[in-house]
């Protein structure tokens, strides 16, 4: 690798600071923020709109890969990072939905779901600056991005941080209905046969439970200057 790092992966589990970690350091950089999880959730969206029985895996993977998705800067001022857009209607905020969020990992198992998007997600990856967030970017996604961060953090404190995201954003919701949907979602991710949740043998693991984001982003900082650094001593 020469000087910065062109292709950072961000992986972990629901809630460990990956998105907020990812946008600071995209805009840091001058690169662009890709959320891979924005997909999956898209394809859920879809299918729970048309009525399609997410128990259908033919119909689920034709569904990823004819969907009409586009992933664009935001639209509208209200503190969304990017929009999402469905055949050309904007969902962004409905893909944080409840119904949304209990079903995605069901359909991100299906391998031909995973292929459709994954495929997508490598195009826009190998074009270089990219901050690329997910669960398997850097084992599948792009195995060769020049820094793997792999954040991760208590249950108890992913759920408080969640928890209380949702309610800034004005949601009613039980902090025991959060825990409990993001650990199901995590055992999912986790358990499932293709391109389950973990860290790639090369990545940096970093825990956040005591960290917040700001401690988190200064850290990150930090490992990219020692990375240049090392650069420039081998190639001078
Ligand atoms: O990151 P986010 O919470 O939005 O991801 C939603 C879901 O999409 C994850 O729980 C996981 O099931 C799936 N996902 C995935 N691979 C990725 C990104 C997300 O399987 N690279």
């Amino acid at each position: 690798m020469m000087g910065k790092p062109l292709r950072i992966a961000i992986d972990g589990p629901a809630a460990s600071g990956k998105s907020a970690l990812a946008q600071r350091l995209a805009a840091h950089l001058g690169y662009a923020y890709v959320d891979t999880g924005a997909m999956y959730r898209a394809v859920t969206w879809a299918a729970l709109n048309k009525g399609i029985p997410l128990t259908d895996e033919d119909a689920m993977t034709r569904l990823a890969e004819s969907l009409d998705l586009d992933i664009l800067p935001p639209t509208v001022a209200d503190g969304r990072p990017y929009t999402v857009q469905v055949e050309g209607m904007d969902v962004t905020w409905a893909l944080r939905s409840p119904e949304v969020e209990a079903a995605v990992s069901q359909v991100s198992a299906y391998p031909g779901v995973r292929r459709a998007l994954a495929h997508r997600q490598r195009q826009i990856g190998l074009r270089g600056r990219v901050v690329m967030v997910g669960r398997d970017i850097g084992t599948v996604i792009l195995p060769e991005a020049d820094l793997k961060l792999y954040l991760d953090a208590d249950l108890k404190t992913r759920a408080q941080r969640r928890y209380q995201e949702l309610r800034d954003r004005g949601e009613i919701v039980s902090f025991e209905e959060i825990l409990e949907a993001i650990q199901r979602r995590d055992a999912l991710d986790q358990g499932r046969e293709v391109a389950p949740l973990r860290p790639a043998p090369d990545a940096i693991v970093l825990d956040t439970t005591a960290m917040n984001i700001e401690e988190v982003f200064h850290r990150v900082r930090l490992l990219i200057e020692e990375q240049c650094q090392e650069t420039t001593h081998v190639a001078g």
